[in-house]
């Protein structure tokens, strides 16, 4: 696994911002050990430098849904093949891709194209412009698979970063600190991923990191407005905060997946 990998991993899950240069300095290293301090009986501490990026790498794979094996910080066949399934989409969708359009309109107007054009706007899925933009949170989130995490910024597609910064920077203006944090608007669910749509064989939105997820054990996939916490009208100025912004709320399109939202249009 090339150090690129492992920063690549680590931007994925939000832990790292650094370059993406093969250098393990001290972000990556930094980064590194957030993901393995998530594993107590793992011995990595002891471990050379190399073996333990390795093992983050691992950890992040994990935390991908793909499967590593063992957190041992050794390239075995498990971890080799969770790598290429994680780092081979984006080799299938380059065959597809489609050059043009789309950049120059970006984020000035505030249009964002259909789902079914999003190659076409915002370029190959899991490339390098999915993970080119950074959006600095105006307050700590947390992970939501790992809530004593926190993060302040984190990855997405370097077109839709200035419009998410400002979505959440809007959003705590709104509610302010307190409200917005106890309205677990601050729980992060993700960004990019390069994944396929829950329970579909078309790519994810997430894999273009143009889609963010909050809370999602409150906002479950399946979950309509009875049971999903962010349908109801505390939210409403949150909702409307991200369509103001030229994105898409699934809840209050479609009455699912509340959790979600996303620059493209259905
Ligand atoms: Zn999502």
């Amino acid at each position: 696994m090339d150090v690129r990998d492992i920063q690549r991993l680590l931007a994925a899950v939000g832990l790292y911002r650094g370059a993406i240069d093969g250098d393990p300095g001290p972000l990556t290293m930094a980064a590194a050990a957030v993901i393995l301090g998530r594993h107590d009986a793992v011995p990595w501490k002891a471990w050379p430098k190399s073996r333990q990026l390795i093992a983050a790498g691992q950890a992040v794979l994990l935390v991908l849904g793909h499967e590593p094996g063992k957190i041992d910080g050794l390239m075995g066949p498990n971890t080799r093949e969770a790598l290429t399934e994680w780092a081979s989409g984006p080799l299938k969708a380059a065959v597809e891709r489609i050059v043009g359009a789309g950049y120059s309109v970006a984020d000035a107007q505030g249009t964002y194209p259909r789902q079914e054009s999003v190659a076409t706007f915002y370029g190959t899925a899991g490339g390098p412009d999915c993970t080119g933009g950074i959006v600095e949170l105006p307050i700590p989130f947390r992970l939501a698979w790992d809530l004593n995490t926190s993060i302040t910024s984190f990855r997405c597609h370097k077109l839709v970063a200035a419009p998410m910064t400002r979505i959440f920077r809007e959003a705590v203006s709104h509610y302010g600190a307190d409200q917005f944090e106890s309205l677990r608007l601050n729980i992060f669910g993700g960004c990019y991923n390069y994944r396929n749509m829950r329970g579909g064989s078309s790519l994810s939105m997430h894999a273009w990191g143009i889609a963010v997820d909050l809370d999602p054990e409150r906002n479950q996939l399946r979950w309509g407005r009875d049971r999903a916490s962010f349908a109801v009208g505390h939210y409403d100025a949150f909702w409307n905060i991200v369509e103001a912004a030229g994105a898409t709320s699934l809840g209050r399109a479609c009455n699912r997946d509340w959790m979600h939202f996303q620059f493209a249009r259905l």
